[in-house]
């Protein structure tokens, strides 16, 4: 049961009263094999996520265990993955979680202090997402945590790449040691200002340079490739080739399905609504569902997962788009 409130929802900003009301909408079977899903808040409780992502029609969702604009030292509660792989046994849809590291991380950060905090907020996550697991194993739940999404960082304090490049290396390789398990997914850039991470050389080289290449894999992001100049509806075959060159198609372990409200080229991180981007929706379509990329699992990332009700309407969106 839904902990509904007065107050209008944090999550989603929408009504409690209007939630109650689609309650009684069942899971539509899609014959839709890949995970698919969407980025929620948790501000209505660990509790409250299964449902709510049952009402949406979602297998995976995407989250930020703590608050994204502030730094987090400490470890997350153990209650929260036991609260929600609890609730996923009365709401089973929910078969999977991305964590999305906090927005403050950069780890290329020259100064120590703010290079420690960044690395500490990532162990964190990776350990949650293991505890998530171990609850899993625990309560018989098949269900997954993939791992925590990183954005690398900022080249600005350097004057060679390289040198920014390897100064996150070495944080990845910090990282994996002072944690037990759990996988690290390098994300793709949208490439404003000296965001590492734009081509997918720069994300490929991370990888091959880290200790344990084992726990970093990758997620890649429609709008930002799209902004960075990938143009994968002109040129699908060959994007495809240039990620399974630098990447491997097999480390890519998620997707950020968003259209975009920027041109190609850009340089700019502005996603758009599925149907209402410059990306046409038929060539997102195709490149999401190419058949090197089809199996991948799909988050959205777009303006309308900030309302319930237009979620909804987004979700079709996406069920529309996703190959049966
Ligand atoms: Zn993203």
């Amino acid at each position: 049961m839904l902990q509904c409130t007065n107050r209008i929802s944090n999550l989603n900003n929408m009504p409690c009263k209007k939630r109650q009301k689609i309650k009684s909408k069942t899971q539509k079977n899609t014959n839709i094999s890949r995970l698919y899903g969407l980025h929620m808040s948790v501000s209505n409780g660990y509790q409250a996520l299964p449902e709510l992502t049952e009402q949406l029609n979602a297998s995976i969702i995407q989250i930020h265990p703590t608050a994204p604009q502030r730094w987090n030292t400490k470890p997350i509660e153990d209650i929260k993955a036991e609260t929600l792989i609890r609730s996923t046994k009365k709401h089973p849809t929910l078969k999977a979680l991305a964590l999305h590291a906090i927005y403050l991380i950069n780890l290329a950060q020259p100064d120590k202090q703010k290079f420690h905090l960044s690395k500490i907020s990532i162990v964190q996550y990776l350990e949650f997402c293991e505890t998530i697991k171990q609850y899993a194993k625990q309560y018989s739940q098949n269900f997954d945590c993939l791992g925590t999404v990183v954005h690398p960082g900022s080249a600005k304090h350097y004057k060679d790449i390289t040198q920014a490049l390897d100064r996150v290396v070495y944080g990845i390789n910090w990282i994996i040691e002072h944690s037990n398990k759990g996988t690290i997914l390098l994300e793709t850039s949208a490439g404003s200002g000296q965001i590492i991470g734009d081509t997918f050389e720069e994300l490929g080289y991370l990888r091959q340079h880290a200790e344990n290449k084992q726990r970093v894999a990758f997620c890649i992001d429609t709008q930002h490739m799209w902004a960075s100049g990938y143009d994968f509806v002109s040129n699908t075959e060959q994007v495809i080739k240039d990620l399974d060159k630098h990447l491997g198609i097999q480390n890519i372990k998620l997707i950020h399905l968003n259209n975009s409200q920027t041109e190609l080229g850009s340089h700019k991180d502005r996603h758009a609504n599925l149907k209402s981007g410059l990306i046409p929706f038929e060539g997102l379509k195709k490149f999401v569902n190419h058949p090197a990329l089809k199996h991948i699992p799909v988050v959205l990332e777009t303006p309308a997962c900030k309302s319930f009700e237009e979620s909804q309407k987004e979700m079709q969106d996406l069920i529309e788009l996703l190959d049966k």
